[in-house]
């Protein structure tokens, strides 16, 4: 039965030492996330409050049939502010705690919805970019990546040397998931013994199908999230409420206080 503080039969902090006694006894962890942990980071999800999607229609612009009937629309409204606002987020808490706990031998592999490469800038080494990354663009004529800093915008669509558009190397939806990400990230999320799932609404298929490839394979589901999910009481054995920066900065802490890691 997942346990939660809502339920009044834990405070919050016990709940965290409990996740942490968990995941200090663990073989191998995973974590699963989404849009939410980058909210600190000044990076707005996609959906619920102050969601991208309050604003502007997903199938509108989000979609690689929008993009490529008109390039120029997408840009204007989704990428260029995309740019500009991930070139100018920095790793929260709770990425710098997720790199701690890789680094306290504890969290393996990061299977990832988000874009943003804050994963990697925080020191993560085994990021699994289910989604692709907004980092790079490819040339939609002659295949030539280029980098998305160097990229000028004075010209929208943004071009190639050769003239074609270029377009970002996520995954747009009605796009496949790279083969290579999905087969991965289902072998991780099999051989998982606990599966953090941070700050993802568990809505967006094939990623939120990971935490039931680990339940199923018997690992312990620890979601972080300041709203329930449908994965809440189905799935998750423990739902710890609260915005991720500060939730995972007490779990870390607590983790290091049972490995007795010198502050
Ligand atoms: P989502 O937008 O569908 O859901 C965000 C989730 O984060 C919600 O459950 C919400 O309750 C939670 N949340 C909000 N603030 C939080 C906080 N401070 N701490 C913890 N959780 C918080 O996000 P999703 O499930 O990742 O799916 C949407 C898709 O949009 C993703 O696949 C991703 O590719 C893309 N996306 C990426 C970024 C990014 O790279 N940062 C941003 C927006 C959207
Ligand atoms: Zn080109």
């Amino acid at each position: 039965m997942i346990e939660s503080v809502e339920q009044g039969n834990k405070t919050m902090n016990d709940l965290i030492i409990k996740a942490a006694k968990d995941l200090a006894g663990a073989k191998s962890v995973a974590a699963l996330t989404g849009a939410g942990i980058s909210v600190e980071s000044g990076i707005p999800p996609f959906r619920g409050k102050g969601g991208i999607w309050e604003t502007i229609d997903p199938m509108e612009y989000a979609h690689i049939n929008a993009f490529m009937e008109n390039p120029e629309k997408v840009w204007n409204v989704l990428l260029r502010g995309l740019k500009e606002i991930i070139e100018q987020a920095k790793p929260n808490d709770a990425h710098k705690g997720l790199a701690k706990l890789e680094k306290l031998g504890i969290l393996k592999t990061i299977i990832t919805q988000n874009i943003d490469g804050l994963h990697q800038r925080a020191g993560n080494t085994d990021v699994i970019e289910f989604h692709g990354n907004f980092a790079w663009h490819r040339c939609l004529d002659c295949n030539k990546r280029c980098e998305t800093l160097k990229i000028d915008l004075k010209e929208i669509p943004p071009r190639c040397e050769c003239g074609g558009i270029l377009r970002p190397e996520f995954v747009f939806f009605g796009e496949a998931i790279p083969s290579y990400s999905l087969m991965r990230s289902q072998e991780v999320a099999s051989e998982c013994d606990i599966m953090l799932v941070v700050g993802t609404s568990a809505i967006v298929q094939p990623a939120a199908f990971m935490p039931m490839i680990a339940k199923e394979s018997g690992a312990k589901i620890i979601e972080v999230n300041p709203e329930k999910t449908p994965l809440t009481g189905r799935i998750s054995d423990y739902l710890l409420m609260g915005k991720a920066g500060q939730i995972i900065n007490k779990l870390t802490t607590e983790v290091e206080k049972l490995l007795e890691v010198p502050s």
